[in-house]
């Protein structure tokens, strides 16, 4: 019975974005820049990742709250991995100073919604920061506010106000609550397929395997889920993680102007690889403009606090 209402209000969740303005109350609302957002558990609706579980059992998140504590162990399984290596710098100068700057951000964004008298939506967040050396030019964020710079990419920003740029984008990747966004569109597609899987075509589909690009047997689903759940942001997501990072930066005093900086400085990398900051399309050459036209805009809604 439960699955059954659930399962409807998953409909209705979709229903916001196939259907456009027509169920839109139901659809969800970025703090902050109004942008509406599929969010599954604020329709009371789960999220179920197929074959995610142990055992390739569905991994179930009923809400954030237990995404968060899923994920926050995930994050400790990657420091213990990180430790095990010795690449996991704690209490170096540059660890710290990672720490402190998202410290200074994410207590500034308490103060502005104190400030404002209204609830922070990231209020009860458990953010952790850590420092991992490795040449990679990145840096990442969990749902639940769980962080981890790349030692790679400080050269990159240079300055503390070069990390508080970085910083903020990852912050406001967790206080948009862009995973959560992208789970619930996975989720979703997926619950289209549970459809499929009562045709007998369809389980046959299901279960079938195939040779993946490396020619290693891999099952359909198995790789859609690792796919669906490291998929890139999307470029709304990332535009939206660099304006709300900026003003985030703006609340905690950093020098707001370094943005632009910073992004001309990545434009000029050459990466070998992909990482988080470079995969999801806006050119660093259209970022850094971007910046540079949202300054004045950010010191007014963001005022230092
Ligand atoms: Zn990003």
């Amino acid at each position: 019975m439960e699955t059954k209402t659930n399962r409807r209000n998953f409909i209705v969740g979709a229903s916001c974005s196939l259907c456009g303005s027509v169920i839109l109350p139901s659809c969800s609302t970025v703090p902050l820049t109004n942008r509406k957002q599929l969010n599954a558990f604020d329709s009371n609706a789960p999220i179920i990742i197929l074959g995610g579980g142990t055992l390739g059992l569905p991994e179930i998140y009923g809400n954030e709250d237990s995404l968060n504590k899923d994920t926050e162990r995930q994050y400790e399984r990657f420091l213990s991995r990180a430790k095990a290596q010795n690449i996991l710098l704690d209490n170096t100068d540059e660890s710290r100073k990672i720490e402190e700057i998202g410290k200074e951000i994410y207590t500034s964004l308490d103060t502005y919604y104190l400030n404002k008298r209204e609830e922070n939506p990231v209020g009860t967040f458990n953010w952790k920061f850590a420092l991992v050396e490795s040449e990679t030019v990145n840096a990442w964020c969990m749902p639940g506010g769980k962080i981890a710079f790349y030692t790679g990419i400080l050269p990159v920003c240079e300055n503390d106000d070069g990390i508080a740029a970085v910083m903020g984008h990852e912050i406001a990747h967790a206080f948009a609550r862009h995973t959560v966004e992208k789970l619930t569109q996975y989720s979703m597609m997926q619950m289209a397929a549970i459809g499929l899987s009562n045709t007998k075509t369809g389980t046959k589909l299901l279960n079938q395997t195939y040779k993946n690009l490396k020619g290693q047997r891999a099952s359909v689903f198995g790789d859609l889920i690792k796919f669906g759940i490291f998929l890139p942001y999307s470029r709304k997501m990332e535009s939206e993680a660099d304006y709300l990072g900026m003003g985030f930066m703006n609340l905690a005093g950093f020098n707001i102007k370094e943005c632009s900086k910073l992004w001309e400085r990545m434009g000029k990398k050459n990466f070998n690889i992909l990482p988080e900051f470079m995969k999801s399309h806006p050119t660093p050459d259209n970022r850094s403009k971007k910046f540079l036209e949202w300054e004045s805009e950010i010191v007014d809604k963001f005022t230092r606090v």
